[in-house]
């Protein structure tokens, strides 16, 4: 039992690093509908530009007009 386990429930960004000499993992989901997940920090590090810039709070940001 876990309480750092993501869970798709949550949008948000999950990262986590299970220990120095494991890769790193980041699972994105978003409101809209949209998940991702990465491996290793380069992917992760992608993943989480892509959210940032496309998911997450850039779907508040700026808004409909
Ligand atoms: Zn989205």
């Amino acid at each position: 039992m876990s309480d750092l386990t993501s869970t798709p429930d949550r949008p948000g960004l999950h990262i986590s690093a299970p220990s120095p000499s494991a890769p790193a993992t980041a699972l994105a989901v978003c409101h809209c509908g949209a998940r991702a997940t990465a491996t290793g920090d380069t992917q992760v590090k992608a993943l989480v530009d892509g959210y940032t810039a496309n998911h997450g709070p850039a779907h508040t940001k700026g808004g409909k007009k």
